[in-house]
C-alpha cells in the first residue's frame, strides 16, 4: 500500500501545483486536477471521493486525474482525498480547504425584483430545472477541455460576491459577463444539453444547461435566445445561444455557472485550469 502511493506521481495541472510532499490546498470555488500515475489510473473500478463526497476522474490531454474541486460555501479544513479500486483504498491524501475571500457589497434596502414575485408555475419550472440537472451521464463527454463562452471576456459580477440586503444574503454562484444583446453564446465544452426550454425561468430567465459527464455542468442564463435542442449532442465552441437580459437581470449579460457534482465552482478558474 506504501509503495503504491510512493509510487503515485501527485501533482496538479495547469497552475496549481502541489508538491508530493506538500498537503493539497485549494481554496473554496476551485478546481485542481490531481494527476493520477498509470498504477493507479488503470484499475477498472476506480472511483474517487472527498471525505465522502464523490469526484469526477477525467481523461485529460491523455492523463488521468482526479478532478479535486470545492464548493465555495464550503466548511473550511481539512479533508480526505480516497482513491478506490472497488474495496481496494488506492490512495489517501489530506487536503485543506482554505477561505476564499470573496468581494462583498453592503446595500442598505430590501432585495425585491421589480416588485413581480414568483408565481406558483415559476417554482415548479425552477423545480423541473434542479431536478433535471441533478441527474447526469456517469461517462465523460468532453475531450480536451473546456474554452471560454466568447472571446472577449470582461467580468462585470464576480463569482462568489456577496450582496447584503436589509432583508436578506444574496450569493453569486456563477459570473457575470458583460457582452451585447444578441452576441453568440459557445458551449465550453462537448456535452449534451439537459435543459433548453423556451419559456423563461423567473429568475434565470432562458436558460441552456449542458451535461459534460461525470457530474460536470454547465449553466448560461439570462438568453435572450436559444439554438439547441434538448437531448443533443454539442461540440465546445457550437453556439447555443444569444446573449439577453431575460430573468432577473439589470442588461444584457452572461451568467455563466458550472456545477461539478454538487460543487459551484468558480466558472474562470475552472476554465484556466481545464483549457484545451
Ligand atoms: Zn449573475
Amino acid at each position: 500500500m506504501k509503495a503504491l502511493i510512493a509510487l503515485l506521481l501527485l501533482f496538479a495541472c495547469m497552475g496549481n501545483i502541489a508538491a508530493r510532499d506538500n498537503i493539497l490546498k485549494l481554496k473554496q470555488g476551485e478546481s485542481m486536477c490531481i494527476l493520477l500515475d498509470d498504477s493507479i489510473a488503470t484499475h477498472y473500478f476506480l472511483d474517487a471521493s472527498l471525505s465522502g463526497i464523490s469526484l469526477p476522474i477525467i481523461r485529460y490531454h491523455n492523463h488521468f486525474y482526479v478532478l479535486l474541486v470545492a464548493d465555495f460555501q464550503k466548511k473550511t479544513g481539512k479533508y480526505s482525498l480516497v482513491v478506490r479500486n472497488g474495496r481496494d483504498t488506492l490512495l489517501r491524501e489530506a487536503v485543506i480547504v482554505e477561505k476564499h475571500i470573496f468581494e462583498r457589497k453592503i446595500l442598505g434596502i430590501p432585495y425585491e425584483f421589480n416588485g413581480v414575485f414568483p408565481t406558483s408555475t415559476d417554482s415548479v419550472n425552477k423545480a423541473s430545472l434542479l431536478q433535471t440537472i441533478a441527474i447526469h451521464f456517469f461517462s465523460q463527454l468532453w475531450q480536451g477541455g473546456f474554452s471560454q463562452p466568447f472571446e472577449d471576456m470582461r467580468i462585470i459580477s464576480p463569482f462568489g460576491k456577496e450582496r447584503i440586503y436589509t432583508n436578506t444574503v444574496s450569493y453569486h454562484s456563477g459570473v457575470d459577463l458583460a457582452a451585447d444583446s444578441g452576441s453568440v453564446v459557445h458551449a465550453i465544452g462537448d456535452g449534451v444539453v439537459r435543459w433548453a426550454k423556451p419559456t423563461a425561468l423567473y429568475a434565470e430567465g432562458l436558460t441552456v444547461a449542458i451535461d459534460h459527464g461525470g457530474g460536470i455542468l454547465s449553466l448560461y442564463l439570462h438568453l435572450s435566445r436559444i439554438c439547441v435542442k434538448e437531448g443533443t449532442l454539442v461540440a465546445r465552441g457550437q453556439v447555443i445561444g444569444e446573449v439577453g437580459s431575460t430573468g432577473h437581470s439589470s442588461g444584457p449579460h452572461l451568467h455563466l455557472m458550472i456545477k461539478v457534482g454538487k460543487a459551484r465552482v468558480d466558472p474562470m478558474q475552472f476554465m484556466r485550469v481545464l483549457t484545451p
